[in-house]
Parts: structure tokens; sequence; C-alpha cells
């Protein structure tokens, strides 16, 4: 394999290099649990899921992706709607499941819980404070940025943009106002574990600094999430990890998706612009959703519309229509080799995706049902290398949403059967029997006579 990937910390393309050969260790940013996911959330969690799968064809992977439950988020949405915290982040975890379940995700090798691992932050904060890297002041643990040469060395912020970008709470107790919290007290209304400094508990970016190197150790193959990270919370990991462990280095390789946008803004929380991965699957099959989320290369902006969406259903229709009657013959089928060259080279998806497309053609132009079985064979391997292609043809073609129901008016359905009709006068049977898969998904049997097509629901 010669895997190349852009890695943010040098601000170029690498070959990729496991640290043990055969082996590799990868850790991605998980959700912070208070709220279902966004579309925009869902993008790094498929794209590292085709990373993932693209490397476990070579290597043994360890994939760690984990779960923020301590956040003051949580503790606030907690407060709101009268939840106590742990039926809150209970509750979210299994909603995060049911979603990356829809989209098609494999599950990581371990999900740690930032609750389950407090211990270990704690003690490496201890080890911060006796390296001269951290701080007390008023009930918290402050990383002194002054102390590590490098800092800022992941996101190349000057000094400025790194107080700035770090919106950090101007606090007295502060030595410099970038430094940022690793322990902050807690009262009895707020989650808190005991600890030397008093009772309270961890800042965000301890949490991931401290589960990954349980997991994977001081230093591991690759650090991933989305571009929003890189500052401050990756370039802190990075500093708290250096700091404790040094002079290993941390994470080799950083990889960072671009932002998921509504008329160019970034889909957030925040802004209120944003679609539910829940709301998504109301309409739209997690492979139409998926698909377009692997439709524009991962680093690039990707802008959220419902032609994008109409789109990749289509296109994942025509894929879906060369398969039918695939047999299954058990056997582990070839990847097409062009779809392995695209992904390793920076995970081109889009190009993999344009890939599948010309196999298609060829299936359609295929002289024998021999070889137009193995062509058949070769894109389905091919699809679910990017996750694709997790149900039969027939099962893709009858899949309703549950919006979808009785939506189409008889009017709708008539102009329909109109189309087909002239589609078929126009010799043009896969534009016909796409028609006709389009009905059948929502439910509109048709049944040609010699008086003309029928239908019902
Ligand atoms: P959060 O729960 O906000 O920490 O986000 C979880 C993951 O989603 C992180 O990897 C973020 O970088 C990523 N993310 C958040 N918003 C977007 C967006 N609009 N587009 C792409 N990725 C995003
Ligand atoms: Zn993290």
């Amino acid at each position: 394999m010669a895997l190349h990937i852009y890695n943010t910390l040098h601000h170029k393309k690498e070959l990729i290099e496991p640290l043990k050969e055969g082996h590799f260790g990868m850790y991605v940013c998980g959700p912070t649990v208070y709220d279902r996911v966004h579309i925009g959330n869902a993008r790094p969690y498929v794209i590292f899921d085709i990373l993932y799968r693209l490397l476990k064809r070579s290597c043994k992977v360890l994939y760690v992706r984990n779960l923020t439950d301590v956040d003051d988020k949580i503790n606030k949405r907690a407060r709101e709607i009268g939840s106590s915290i742990h039926d809150l982040t209970v509750q979210t975890i299994g909603w995060f499941h049911e979603d990356m379940q829809a989209l098609g995700l494999l599950e990581p090798s371990h999900e740690p819980r930032a609750t389950q691992h407090v211990p270990e932050m704690i003690a490496m904060i201890q080890n911060l404070i006796d390296k001269g890297h951290a701080y007390t002041a008023e009930g918290h643990v402050l990383y002194s940025v002054d102390s590590l040469r490098e800092y800022g060395c992941l996101s190349r912020h000057n000094r400025d943009e790194l107080i700035a970008g770090a919106r950090v709470e101007i606090a007295p107790y502060k030595r410099d106002p970038a430094d940022f919290v690793l322990w902050k007290p807690s009262d009895s209304e707020t989650p808190g574990w005991k600890s030397p400094w008093g009772f309270g508990r961890p800042g965000w970016h301890i949490e991931c600094s401290a589960m990954s190197c349980r997991y994977l150790g001081p230093t591991f193959d690759l650090h991933g999430g989305g571009q929003d990270l890189v500052f401050p919370h990756h370039e802190n990991e990075l500093a708290q990890s250096t700091g404790a462990h040094g002079p290993h280095t941390f994470a080799r390789y950083w990889m960072h998706n671009g932002m998921l946008t509504v008329n160019g803004e970034k889909m957030s929380k925040s802004l209120g612009n944003f679609v539910t991965v829940r709301e998504a699957l109301q309409k739209f099959h997690g492979e139409t959703i998926r698909y377009i989320l692997i439709s524009s290369h991962y680093r690039q902006q990707l802008d959220w519309t419902d032609e994008g969406l109409s789109q990749s259903k289509s296109s994942l229709d025509r894929l879906y229509i060369c398969l039918r009657g695939l047999v299954d013959d058990g056997h582990e089928n070839a990847v097409d080799p062009k779809i392995l060259e695209a992904l390793e080279d920076d995970l081109n998806t889009p190009l993999a995706l344009s890939r599948l497309h010309e196999i298609a053609t060829s299936i359609n132009k295929a002289k024998s049902s021999k070889s137009r079985m193995q062509l058949m064979q070769i894109l389905k391997a091919s699809g679910q290398i990017l996750g694709l292609f997790g149900l039969a043809a027939e099962d893709w073609f009858t899949w309703r949403s549950a919006a979808a129901a009785d939506s189409l008016n008889d009017e709708d359905i008539k102009s329909l059967i109109a189309e087909r009709i002239q589609a078929r006068v126009n010799k043009d049977f896969s534009a016909a029997d796409l028609i006709r898969d389009k009905l059948l998904a929502q439910g509109i049997h048709l049944e040609d006579t010699p008086n003309g097509t029928l239908w019902r629901r």
C-alpha cells in the first residue's frame, strides 16, 4: 500500500509509514454528547470510516473514537431540559450510535467515554505540573503556553491569533491570556471528581490527550477531526501530550476534513443552520447521505443542498440498477485497482465514485452475461470499500423513507407513467426502468397490460 495523506502538521501530502509495520493506530475526536449530531458532524466520521476500511485491507488497525460525556454544554443542556446528566448522555450516545449505523459506519475498535478515564487525566495533569508546563490557580490548573517552545506549530497561529482565536476568558488567575484550562472546580450542581486540586472536572482538551495515550500510547500514527478542531483543540492536545511525554512525538500525521456548509456558512448548532442526521434520514437513505458526503474531496468545503441530495440518490439508483441480478458467490471479490489508487491518493473519494460509474457503463455495455457478472462483482466490492452497497439492489429500490409514505399524489404518478411510456417509445429502457423503480420505492406497483399501464399502491 502506498497511502498518501495531506498532513496538516507539515502542510503537504506525505507517504503514510506506520510506526509499527502492519499495524496502524488512529484517534478521531468524537462528539460531545448533549444533542443529536448534525450532518456536518457526520462528515468526519464518514471520512475516517473510509480511511479505516482502506487501512484494514493491509494493517491491523486500532481505531479509537471517543465520546465526550463531560462538558459544560452537557451541564447546560441537562439544566435546560430538566434531565439528569447521566440520562442525557446515555440517550444521546444511543442516538449517535443509531445515526452512525444508519450511515453505514463500522464500529471503531474502542469508543472510550471521558468520564471513565478521569484518573488518567488527573495523572497527566500532575505530570504536566511536575514538569513545569502547568500551574494551579484558584482551584484551576492551567497549561502555560509559554512553557513549550513549539506551541502553535500545528495551527501556525501567531501569538495574537492564539489569544484571539482561543476566545479564552480573561481570568485574573491566568499568567498569560493564552493559557488554557486543564482542570476546573465544580460545585455541587456540576459533575466533579476528587483531585489533588480539589473537587473538579477536566477541560475538554486534556480528555483526548489522556484517552489517546491510554489506548494508543504516547506516540501513534494518525489523529483526525474537522478543520475547526485544529485550533485550539488539537493545538492544545499536542501541547499537553508533548509536555507530558516529550521528546516523544504525539500523532505523526494529522488529518482534517473541510467544513460542511449551508449557503457557504459552516453548518453549526450555534448558527442554527443545521440539519440533524436523523432529520435527513427521515427523507433519504443513509447511503444517499454518505454518498453526498464523499462526493467532494474531504479537504474541500462542501455545501449541503437538496439538489445535491437528489443527485446523490439518482447516482446511487444508476449504480444499484447495474447490480440487479447479481448472484452473491460468497467470495470476497477484488476491488477495482483504480479505485484503490484514487483512495490511496489522499482519499480521493470523488475520483473513486466516478470510477464506479465507469464500471457501471461497462456493465451496461457488457457483451456476455459472464463478463457482466464479473463486472458486477467488482462494482459491488469497490463500492463497499466506500461503505456503499450495503443493501441488495432489490431492497434499495423498495426502500421507502418515512417522509415518502403516500407523498406522491395521483397526478404525480400519472405524469411519471407518461414519462416512462415516452422513454420506452424512445427505446431508453434504462430510463423507463428507473421510473418504474422510483415508483416502486414509494410503494407504487405498475402493470403493463394490452390496455395500457395500470398502477396500484
Ligand atoms: P463537535 O461535537 O462540535 O466537537 O464536532 C464533532 C466533529 O464534527 C469534529 O470533528 C468537528 O470538527 C466536526 N464538525 C463540526 N461541524 C462541522 C461542519 N460543519 N462540517 C464538517 N465537520 C464538522
Ligand atoms: Zn479531541
